[in-house]
């Protein structure tokens, strides 16, 4: 396990810290106790709440209110994929974590690249499908209705009961997309995560780049074997595709110290601590300035945590 999955691995451990903590917060709230407060983490897990709320700041100045801490967990992560290229996907992401590591468990034999390679048009068609519901269709007014709303209001306890009362069709879906993870690399962050899709575009504008010295280059292949997305490293001049995670394995697999560089002023192999850090930075600083904790009481939380099974969109 390198720097980059340890990092991922300790995320990994606090986001199911905070799912048990939140699981708590829910027990207590609806047995009529004290439950204290909501922990923020969990908000990371509502993307589509966060775009809205991005769109809403934009065009307002009025951050979210109602799940502050997705928003700001958003535009970290949008921040760090410009600078730093697809750095959540390869150094945050719980679920590109399991994913990854599932694969290196998985059967050696893959399902055809180029079959592959089409299929990821998928999570860009689902990208461009949210954009164009919520960065052009949607209004503000109706972006604020959708935010207030109950649904939005406990979308974080909806999500946590995908995840604790799944049904059969949630069950199957996970069940075949497992499958498919151990019989190739990375299958759900390559062909359907509109997420990562979304930070992959963003990323292209990121200074680091991973460049091919053709003249350095045996053409050993250690490089394209390390790449948990099967890009074919040893092909290519330069790696400007969205779907490089910039996570640097084919730098620190290579043969020889020049066969292989990174675009970038900085040394690669600190990213795992800038990144650390700056998450830390920035959950520190959102908490400092108000733009972590939700304003949404106990009580209201409550009350529609007690009609949860009747919300829908
Ligand atoms: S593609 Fe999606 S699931 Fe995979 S690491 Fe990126 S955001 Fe996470
Ligand atoms: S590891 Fe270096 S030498 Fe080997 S194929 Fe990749 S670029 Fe070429
Ligand atoms: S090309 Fe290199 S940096 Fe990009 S995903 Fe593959 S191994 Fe990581």
């Amino acid at each position: 396990m390198n720097k980059r999955q340890i990092l991922q691995l300790v995320i990994l451990i606090i986001v199911i810290l905070a799912g048990i903590r939140f699981y708590i917060y829910i027990d207590v709230l609806r047995s009529g106790g004290d439950a204290g407060v909501k922990t923020g983490i969990v908000e990371g897990f509502l993307p589509i709440s966060a775009l809205m709320s991005l769109k809403k700041f934009l065009l307002t100045g009025i951050y979210d209110y109602i799940h502050p801490a997705g928003l700001t967990l958003l535009i970290f992560f949008l921040i760090i994929s410009i600078i730093f290229k697809k750095s959540f996907c390869s150094h945050i992401c719980p679920v590109g974590f399991v994913s990854e590591t599932l694969s290196h468990i998985g059967l050696k034999q893959r399902i055809n690249k180029y079959l592959f390679h089409t299929l990821t048009i998928l999570k860009y068609g689902l990208l461009a499908f949210f954009v164009y519901i919520i960065l052009i269709n949607l209004t503000v007014s109706a972006i604020e209705s959708f935010l207030n709303a109950p649904y939005n209001i406990i979308a974080d306890a909806k999500m946590l009961q995908f995840f604790t009362d799944p049904s059969r069709t949630t069950v199957i879906v996970l069940a075949v997309i497992l499958l498919l993870t151990l019989i190739s690399k990375n299958v759900w962050c390559r062909v359907l995560c509109p997420y990562g899709a979304l930070f992959g575009l963003v990323s292209v504008f990121s200074p680091f780049k991973v460049k091919r010295s053709e003249e350095n280059c045996t053409g050993c292949r250690k490089c394209t074997a390390a790449c948990p997305n099967d890009i074919q490293v040893h092909t290519k001049s330069r790696i400007d595709t969205p779907e490089c995670f910039g996570c640097f394995d084919c730098v620190n697999a290579r043969n020889c110290d020049d066969c292989l560089k990174v675009t970038s002023g900085m040394n690669h192999k600190l990213l795992p601590y800038v990144i650390a850090v700056l998450l830390t930075l920035t959950v520190a600083g959102a908490m400092t300035a108000g733009l972590w904790k939700s304003t949404v009481t106990n009580q209201e939380y409550r009350r529609h945590l007690n009609v949860i099974d009747k919300l829908s969109h």
